[in-house]
C-alpha cells in the first residue's frame, strides 16, 4: 500500500516537493493545490498532477486563466493520507484545523512555529523522532544544513561550542518583490532565530548564530567555527567524515568551483544526468580547502541551496510518519537514489 500524499501550496517548495515524491515507489502524489492560477499552475498539469483550489482561490478564476482544476482542496483531502503544507509562514498553522478535522497527517515547513508540529525533523539527525508522528515540521533551509553538519560532528567528537555566521541570499531567484538589491543587512536579533531552530533538534547543542542578507538568490554560505570536545586527529578526517555522510558534497582543489556561481552551474550541468531530478543542490556544500582543523577548533564553509535544501527532507518525514522504511539509513538511501542525490 503506498502512501497517498497531497501538497497544499505549489510554490517553490511545493513544486519541488511534489516532484520528489511523484518518484518514490511507496508514495503516491493525489494532487497539488493552489489559490491563484499562473504559470506554476499550469505546469502542475503539464506533469500531470491534479489541481485543486486552495485557500481563497476559486475554481472560476482557474477557469478564466484557462486553467482547468480537478476539485476544491476539500475534495483532495478527502483522498489522502499526509497533506505536505508548502503554504507561506503562518499559513501552514491556519491549515492545521483542516487536516485535524479530515483526520488526515500534516508535514509543515520552516516557516511555521516549532508549536504547529509534534517534532521538528531532520532526516540524518533526528529521524526516529519523526517515527509515528501526525504533525512533524521540516525545519528550514538554514537549519537544515546547520542540523546535517551536527549529525556529523556530534556523534563523532561532540560539540563544546558552535558559532556560524549566516550569509544569507536576499531572496529567491524567481522572486522580484523582496530585496536587497544593493547593501549588506545585518539581522540586529542576536543571536538569529537559527541557532535556538537547531535546538529544537539538537536541545543541548551550545550554537550561537549570526546573520547578514546580501542582494544574491543563488545560496546561504555558512561561516562555522565549532570547538569539538574530543577532536580528531587532523583535517583530513574532518573531511573524510562530511565526505562520507549522505547530501553531502565536497569540491576539491581543480574542480573549478570557487563559490556559490559555480556551484548553482554545476548543478544546472548535472539536471536529467542519471536520476538527478533538476537542476537543483539538495546537498550541504563544502570546498575541501575550505575545511580547517587547528587543537579542537574546527572551521568550514557551507553553501545552502534554499530552493531545494528541505526537499529530500520532506520525502523522508512521510516515510518517518508512517514506517515505511527500516531505519534513517534506509529511507536517505531511497530517497537519495531517487533523486539522484550523490554523497561525495
Ligand atoms: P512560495 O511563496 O514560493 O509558495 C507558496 C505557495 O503557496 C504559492 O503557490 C502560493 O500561491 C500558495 N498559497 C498561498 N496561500 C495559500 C493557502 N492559503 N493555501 C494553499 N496555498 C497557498 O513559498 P515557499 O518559498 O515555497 O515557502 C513555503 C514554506 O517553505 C514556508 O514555510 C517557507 O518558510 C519554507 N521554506 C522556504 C524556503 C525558500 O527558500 N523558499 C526554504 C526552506 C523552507
Amino acid at each position: 500500500m503506498k502512501v497517498r500524499i497531497g501538497v497544499n501550496g505549489f510554490g517553490t517548495i511545493g513544486k519541488r516537493v511534489a516532484d520528489a515524491i511523484a518518484r518514490q515507489p511507496d508514495m503516491e502524489l493525489v494532487g497539488v493545490a493552489k489559490t491563484r492560477p499562473g504559470f506554476e499552475a499550469r505546469r502542475a498539469i503539464e506533469r500531470g498532477y491534479p489541481l485543486y483550489v486552495s485557500g481563497a482561490g476559486t475554481p472560476e478564476k482557474f477557469a478564466a486563466a484557462g486553467t482547468k482544476v480537478a476539485g476544491r482542496f476539500a475534495e483532495l483531502l478527502g483522498q489522502v493520507d499526509v497533506v505536505v503544507d508548502a503554504t507561506p509562514e503562518d499559513i501552514g498553522r491556519e491549515n492545521k484545523a483542516l487536516y485535524e478535522k479530515a483526520g488526515v497527517r500534516a508535514v509543515f515547513q520552516g516557516g511555521e512555529e516549532a508549536d504547529v508540529a509534534e517534532a521538528s525533523f531532520n532526516a540524518l539527525a533526528n529521524y526516529d523522532a519523526g517515527r509515528g508522528k501526525r504533525f512533524l515540521r521540516v525545519v528550514s533551509c538554514n537549519t537544515t544544513g546547520i542540523a546535517r553538519a551536527a549529525a556529523v560532528l556530534v556523534p563523532r567528537w561532540g560539540v563544546s561550542r558552535w558559532d556560524v555566521t549566516l550569509v544569507r541570499r536576499a531572496t529567491d531567484p524567481g522572486e522580484s518583490k523582496k530585496g536587497p538589491v544593493d547593501g549588506i543587512v545585518p539581522t540586529l536579533e542576536m543571536p538569529s532565530h537559527h541557532g535556538p531552530d537547531v535546538r529544537t533538534i539538537y536541545p543541548e547543542l551550545p550554537i550561537a548564530t549570526a546573520a547578514v542578507v546580501v542582494p544574491t538568490t543563488l545560496m546561504h554560505v555558512h561561516v562555522n567555527h565549532v570547538r569539538l570536545t574530543r577532536p580528531p586527529a587532523d583535517t583530513a578526517e574532518l573531511v573524510r567524515a562530511f565526505a562520507a555522510t549522505p547530501r553531502f558534497q565536497l569540491f576539491r582543489a581543480g574542480d573549478g568551483v570557487d563559490g556559490t556561481p559555480q556551484v548553482m552551474e554545476f548543478a544546472r550541468d548535472r539536471a536529467g544526468v542519471g536520476s538527478r531530478l533538476s537542476g537543483d543542490m539538495p546537498e550541504n556544500v563544502l570546498w575541501e580547502r575550505g575545511v580547517r582543523l587547528d587543537g579542537a577548533d574546527a572551521y568550514f564553509f557551507q553553501a545552502i541551496h534554499q530552493e531545494s535544501i528541505v526537499v529530500p527532507e520532506n520525502v523522508d518525514a512521510v516515510r518517518a510518519m508512517f514506517d515505511l522504511a527500516k531505519d534513517r539509513d534506509a529511507s536517505i538511501a531511497l530517497t537519495d537514489r531517487t533523486l539522484g542525490i550523490a554523497r561525495s
